[in-house]
């Protein structure tokens, strides 16, 4: 994928064309930014730039090495991936010695950390003697969310580049492209996308879809009826090996993101739940469900929507953490009737 197909990261990739242009190519670059927004993409446009057969400003895309280096079978093209929540120190020896090996075939050779901040410590050691020593013709790639888990001498041995949320034109543009979605669904994607595009997403549509309307259902009615059946989706959904409960999560961090707006008196263009239909459902729903509840109720769900993420994330048992912040939302909304 050429520099030209990567959408919403233009200042990155400014930053890149103006130093290969200039000739200041660092010998190792940082790409920080949320997952899903074009980070690794980025990496191979510019390995396919180095290496493209054809002299042009943009990488070609289409001869047998830009080819190749998209399907990550180009020789010269090495790409370290965590294996769980690991890059382990055998996996960074070996890239290590792949990097001592002379050139296949490449102008560059390039060697992509994808996750950097998964690198232990005795991982990041081995790869800082790499940064401290450049080999020659090689470039070297990290890819991280953000510096936070990154040793500072691995930061400040590399050039960063920081990534951009992508806008809600651009998630939609990628979308359109790269999916026959009808636009109903591309809108409902876009809502729970939140600034990127993950694949994952696109598979769990049908899941999302469900989540959403029970949810929603939940949400505009507070009765014992409705919430037993919440209570008992919460208990599926905390079994389910498809991540539910982190879907459950984002939806209501949306939607109580959307009460906030409501509450304030803010264009209701911008809500994330908006519906394009001409029937306006949802914001009929929505604003029904801000009936609920006052700013401050709010206030404290988000942080009860937060600390239950962490807890899960903290191995706490999904079901149970769930259906306790469920309960806790159906108080707070008995609350402001009375
Ligand atoms: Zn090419």
């Amino acid at each position: 994928m050429p520099f030209r197909n990567i959408f919403g990261q233009e200042h990155a990739i400014d930053l890149i064309k103006q130093a290969i242009l200039r000739d200041m190519m660092p010998h190792s670059w940082l790409f920080t930014g949320q997952a899903n927004i074009g980070k690794f993409k980025t990496a191979v446009a510019l390995t396919q730039k180095l290496n493209c057969k054809k002299f042009v400003e943009d990488a070609c895309g289409e001869c047998d090495y830009c080819s190749q280096i998209a399907e990550q079978t180009f020789l010269d093209f090495h790409v370290i991936t965590p294996e769980g929540n690991f890059i382990t120190i055998d996996k960074i020896r070996k890239s290590l010695n792949w990097l001592q090996l002379h050139p296949d075939r490449a102008k560059k050779r390039v060697m992509v950390l994808d996750g950097a901040e998964h690198m232990g410590h005795e991982a990041s050691n081995a790869f800082l003697k790499t940064l401290e020593e450049p080999t020659p013709h090689t470039l070297l790639i990290l890819i991280a969310e953000s510096t936070q888990h990154l040793p500072e001498t691995i930061v400040s041995r590399c050039q960063q580049i920081r990534f951009r949320s992508l806008s809600e034109k651009n998630t939609e543009r990628i979308l359109r492209m790269n999916t026959d979605l009808t636009s109903e669904n591309i809108h409902f994607l876009n809502a729970f996308s939140m600034g990127s595009v993950n694949e994952n997403l696109i598979v769990r549509l049908e899941i999302m879809k469900n989540i959403q309307q029970t949810a929603i259902c939940w949400l505009n009615d507070f009765s014992a009826m409705n919430l037993e059946e919440m209570l008992r989706k919460c208990e599926t959904w905390g079994k389910s090996k498809n991540e539910e409960w982190s879907l459950f999560l984002n939806f209501l961090e949306t939607w109580f993101r959307d009460l906030t707006w409501i509450l304030h008196g803010l264009p209701e263009e911008k809500v994330i739940n908006r519906t394009i239909s001409s029937e306006d459902s949802l914001n009929l729903e929505l604003r029904n469900s801000a009936k609920y509840f006052n700013a401050q109720q709010i206030n404290e769900i988000f942080d009860r929507i937060v600390k239950s993420r962490r807890s899960i994330e903290l191995n706490a048992n999904k079901s149970l953490s769930l259906e306790s912040l469920c309960l806790y939302i159906s108080r707070s909304a008995s609350c402001k009737i009375k």
